[in-house]
C-alpha cells in the first residue's frame, strides 16, 4: 500500500492571476523508509514553468538530509516568489 502524500506548503499569487504551489511529497521509499522532495508549480494557462527542489529522495530519518530538505525548501520558495512576481499566465478560466 502507497503512503505517498503530497502537502502544499506555499502558495504564491502571479500578477496574472495563477498561483505557483510549493508541494512537500513525501514518498515511501523502496525499502520502507519515507522520503521527501519538493516541487513547485504554476497553474497560469500556457506557463511551462516548473522548479524541482534539489536532492530528491532524502531519507527523512537522516538529520542532514533534514537539512538538505529545508535548504532546498527556502531556495524553492524564493524562486517561486521571483516566478510569481513576474509571471503574467492566467488561470484557465481566468477574468477577461
Ligand atoms: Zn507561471
Amino acid at each position: 500500500m502507497s503512503t505517498d502524500t503530497d502537502t502544499v506548503v506555499a502558495k504564491y499569487l502571479t500578477v496574472g492571476g495563477a498561483t505557483v504551489d510549493v508541494t512537500d511529497t513525501r514518498i515511501e521509499g523502496r525499502y520502507g523508509t519515507a522520503q521527501r522532495a519538493v516541487h513547485a508549480a504554476c497553474s497560469g494557462a500556457g506557463c511551462t514553468s516548473s522548479f524541482t527542489g534539489t536532492g530528491h529522495g532524502w531519507d527523512d530519518t537522516v538529520p542532514y538530509a533534514a537539512a538538505a530538505f529545508t535548504d532546498a525548501l527556502r531556495q524553492l520558495n524564493e524562486d517561486a516568489q521571483a516566478h510569481a512576481e513576474t509571471c503574467r499566465a492566467m488561470p484557465f478560466g481566468g477574468t477577461q
